[in-house]
């Protein structure tokens, strides 16, 4: 018997694991019964700095069947009704282009299923894209196929690896205990906000690799979808180029494309090949980078170097209400660094990573403002278009890959900051000041939020700068699907992931590889 007992609120400063017991004890339950105890989840409430709680909800496995206090709140756990599924075809090869992790996580589901997961990946195998982003960072020579976009474990393997998400769907479980026998922390099954840093993500993707091999799946790396060849509506086969530009067709009648929001050249072959797809909304802005003990102390007062509260995050948000806009703090990355995300030759953008440890000497998050589907214009790619532009426009203003800066007080001044900063970011810094380089409906909505922000003194603050541009926050336009996962009109191609559109982050584009398999390779039986 298995019960649940949620909402344990515990102070940090007492032992957790004997408070934990006593409260378990409290609801009726004697020590002797209890087999094991498991946290489902554990959250920090640092509302009152002087008076941190922890706060958990566990699952009690008890070593027999008791009687339950009904006035205690305490949960049976029911048994999950499992729903058995079976392959719709035996052996049967399907395309998957793209290893993130809507890619490798459909590659998995399709092998468990006995189906031959073909991944084309247009980056390198995760080791030698290591040296690749390394050389990029020492050199400032671009390699446009294998970068921190693209590559083995795609565009979230140099990242902070933040598990959270919005979605609710049976399949997070999986994922999650994926990550686990593929080399993830077991805290992530109980964190409130699990992360898994680049460091392991990195050990993950290559084990997830290996399992997939190990079930029959088969991995071509530098190996780019140039072009799907199409007969009559139907998908017939692909072309696919090396890093030589030699190209090779294949015969499939079925893609799974997992190609990530920044193939931009794919997305223009898949237009010039008639697939359907729409703009749609996104957001941009600029890193916002504190020193991380000025954040801890924002979030944990005193208590800031409690090692059970580790490097804090935060979120803020504000909302202009006349233009139905919102401002936004978005992948932040406590105790992390702001990293070049460039993929294209002559462009420059940034995002943010963190290690494990998240014990870097800064924490950064994205600040950026809402852009609506059409507020470009209403041809197809006008907001993909944009983000080009921007990320042109940095190359051209430093002269080569680097990010601008200013401070944020300078920003609210609306002036350059004419001293230099110290940052995690490991490349070119120009300072410039970003009201002349985004168009007003950037700059000013970052101005009011920064404005409606200040009352907090420690995010708001001259120890605060901004570095820009962060283009990148999610796919500019949605590939158009039916319920199961295909392609509106072309039939036998599967857009997955957070390229085509239905899917933000590590954990949701896992997901939608997953569900789509299940949807359109899989039959359930009684
Ligand atoms: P991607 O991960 O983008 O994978 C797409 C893959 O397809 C790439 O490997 C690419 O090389 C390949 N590809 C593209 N075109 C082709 C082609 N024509 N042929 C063959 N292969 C192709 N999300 C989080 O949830 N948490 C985080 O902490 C986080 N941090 C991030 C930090 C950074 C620096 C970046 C860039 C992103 C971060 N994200 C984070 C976002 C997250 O990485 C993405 O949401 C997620 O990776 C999307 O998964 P995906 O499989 O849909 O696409």
């Amino acid at each position: 018997m298995r019960v649940n007992i949620n909402n344990i609120i515990i102070s940090l400063n007492k032992d957790q694991d004997k408070e934990i017991l006593k409260e378990i004890e409290r609801k009726g339950i004697k020590r002797e019964n209890i087999k094991s105890i498991i946290w489902n989840k554990r959250s920090i409430d640092s509302r009152k700095k002087n008076d941190i709680k922890l706060i958990y909800n566990i699952e009690v496995v008890l070593n027999k069947d008791i009687k339950i206090d009904s006035k205690q709140n305490i949960n049976i756990v029911k048994e999950k009704i499992k729903v058995n599924r079976v392959p719709i075809y035996k052996n049967k090869p399907i395309a998957i282009i793209g290893a993130g992790p809507a890619g490798l996580f459909a590659a998995l589901r399709l092998a468990e299923f006995g189906y031959i997961p073909h991944v084309f990946e247009r980056g390198e195998e995760v080791d030698k894209r290591d040296k690749t982003t390394e050389n990029f960072i020492l050199t400032s020579v671009l390699n446009p196929e294998s970068n921190i976009q693209f590559g083995e474990g795609g565009a979230g393997t140099y990242s902070d690896g933040k598990l959270n998400t919005r979605i609710k769907s049976e399949y997070i479980e999986k994922v999650f205990d994926e990550f686990i026998s593929c080399g993830a922390q077991k805290e992530i099954l109980w964190d409130y906000k699990p992360h898994i840093g680049t460091d392991v993500l990195k050990i993950v993707v290559k084990n997830l690799r290996e399992k997939i091999k190990s079930l029959g799946g088969k991995f071509y790396f530098n190996s780019k979808l140039n072009n799907i060849i199409i007969k009559n509506d139907f998908i017939v086969g692909l072309e696919i180029i090396d890093a030589n530009l030699n190209k090779t067709t294949y015969d499939f009648d079925s893609i799974i494309l997992a190609t990530g929001h920044s193939a931009r050249d794919t997305y223009r072959m898949l237009n010039k090949n008639g697939v359907y797809m729409k703009n749609k909304p996104f957001a941009i802005g600029a890193r916002i980078e504190h020193p991380r003990v000025d954040i801890d102390k924002m979030q944990y007062g005193n208590c800031a170097c409690n090692e059970l509260l580790g490097a804090a995050t935060y979120s803020v948000t504000y909302n202009n209400r006349e233009e139905e806009r919102g401002v936004f703090s978005f992948c932040m990355c406590p105790g992390g660094e702001i990293v070049n995300a460039s993929s294209e030759v002559s462009t420059s953008l940034v995002n943010g990573m963190s290690y494990s440890t998240r014990d870097g000497k800064f924490s950064n998050s994205a600040i950026v403002v809402g852009i609506k589907e059409n507020e470009f214009g209403d041809e197809l790619f006008s907001g993909m278009k944009f983000q080009e532009q921007l990320e042109a426009k940095t190359f051209e203003i430093i002269n080569n890959y680097g990010a601008l800066y200013q401070s944020v007080t300078d920003f609210m001044r609306n002036k350059k900051t004419e001293h230099e900063i110290e940052s995690s970011y490991k490349m070119k810094k120009y300072s410039y000041n970003l009201h002349e380089f985004f168009p007003d409906v950037i700059s000013k909505n970052m101005q009011s939020a920064f404005e409606y922000w200040s009352k907090n003194p420690l995010f708001i603050s001259k120890n605060a700068n901004l570095i820009a541009p962060e283009t990148r926050t999610s796919a500019p336009v949605k590939i158009l699907r039916d319920i199961k996962g295909m392609s509106v009109n072309i039939k036998g191609l599967y857009p997955v992931g957070e390229g085509a559109g239905y899917a933000g982050g590590i954990v949701s584009a896992a997901v939608d590889g997953l569900k789509i398999v299940d949807l359109s390779f899989t039959n359930t039986i009684e």
